[in-house]
């Protein structure tokens, strides 16, 4: 792992936060990000929104009755992609 290039906040804003939820969600974030991102969220009630909006997301696609109907894990993949950016950049 690289020195970050950039002046590294120790305070982060929520869509910084919210872009390491892909990482997160394929447990491909390291640990120590994984905490931060565990403790922004345990207070950021915004970003507890925007995480309870995604798990319902997930949840009725994944409650697909048909498994024919289920999105392709590509668009799916896409789809939340998308939808935790906007969520940001409308705001
Ligand atoms: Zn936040």
């Amino acid at each position: 792992m690289t020195a970050h290039p950039h002046s590294y906040h120790t305070h982060k804003n929520c869509a910084q936060m919210l872009t390491q939820l892909n990482d997160y969600a394929d447990h491909t974030l390291p640990a120590d990000l994984c905490a931060e991102l565990e403790a922004h969220l345990g207070q950021c009630e915004d970003c507890q929104i925007v995480l309870d909006t995604l798990s319902k997301t997930i949840y009725l696609v994944h409650r697909l009755p048909e498994p024919e109907q289920a999105l392709p894990q590509d668009v799916e993949q896409r789809l939340f992609a998308t939808l935790r950016l906007e969520e940001f950049l409308v705001a």
